[in-house]
């Protein structure tokens, strides 16, 4: 009850807000509902691998898409919640940029709910590094704080520096996939592998735009000895027409 009292004095002082607006809602954490109508939530049918979703439905679960089939990603599979687009572009950009780094905990909600197969066969969370040149400029990783979010929820032990960047990638807007896959080739490092070798890795990152990046992290992490890697992000760009 003191709790409830004190959740409720709070809620007078500050009235929690939509995670993508100004809206006020009744639940911390939630969307309001013109928010909620305009994000796409991806369900399946998607690829087995990668996660993008189909337009059509397709009647076997493991179907996996063209891309993927010519030239297969170093991870099993990855897992999105939702499309980067609209509504769900600026609650990103607004937890990218600091306004709303209260969200991380109710964001980790979402990604454990899409990826709560990935997250039960994790035996660590890794985040996809920031070079420290941005992370400097930012001063955090966006996507360590999600990691940190998901590991509490989860119990699951997070390994925030088992990956670094050992250059910096020019920005990756523009290119196709093959010059995505090149920009980032090589571009990740575990410096320790104690606490990599032999184990589930979950790889997390706020936005997939190609799989590009997590492929490389993938890549370096399976260098070290991971026995697998599964990749949850919050947004996937979806694919050009969709
Ligand atoms: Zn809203
Ligand atoms: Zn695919």
């Amino acid at each position: 009850m003191l709790r409830r009292l004190g959740r409720g004095a709070l809620d007078v002082l500050l009235p929690p807000q939509c995670l993508a607006c100004e809206a006020g809602v009744d639940e911390p954490g939630s969307l309001c509902a013109d928010c909620f109508s305009q994000f796409t939530f991806i369900t399946r049918p998607y690829c087995h691998v990668c996660g993008l979703p189909f337009e059509t439905a397709v009647i076997d679960d493991e179907v996996v898409c063209g891309a993927c089939m010519k030239d297969r990603p170093a991870f099993e599979r990855a897992r999105s919640v939702f499309a980067y687009r609209d509504t769900a572009r600026t609650l990103v950009l607004k937890f990218k940029h600091a306004d709303r780094t209260d969200a991380a905990v109710h964001l980790a909600k979402w990604l454990a709910r899409a990826g709560a197969e990935l997250c039960h066969d994790a035996d660590c969370i890794v985040p996809v590094p920031l070079h420290w040149r941005r992370l400097w400029m930012r001063t955090y990783n966006q996507s360590a704080l999600l990691a940190h979010a998901l590991g509490g929820l989860t119990n699951k032990p997070v390994v925030p520096l088992a990956l670094v960047r050992t250059r910096a990638t020019p920005t990756q807007g523009g290119l196709d996939r093959a010059q995505r896959r090149r920009n980032v080739a090589g571009a990740f490092a575990v410096k320790d592998t104690s606490e990599i070798a032999g184990r589930s890795v979950l790889l997390i990152d706020d936005v997939m735009t190609t799989t590009a990046t997590a492929d490389s992290c993938a890549r370096a992490l399976l260098r070290a000895g991971a026995r697998a890697v599964d990749v949850l992000v919050l947004a996937r760009v979806p694919a050009p027409g969709t």
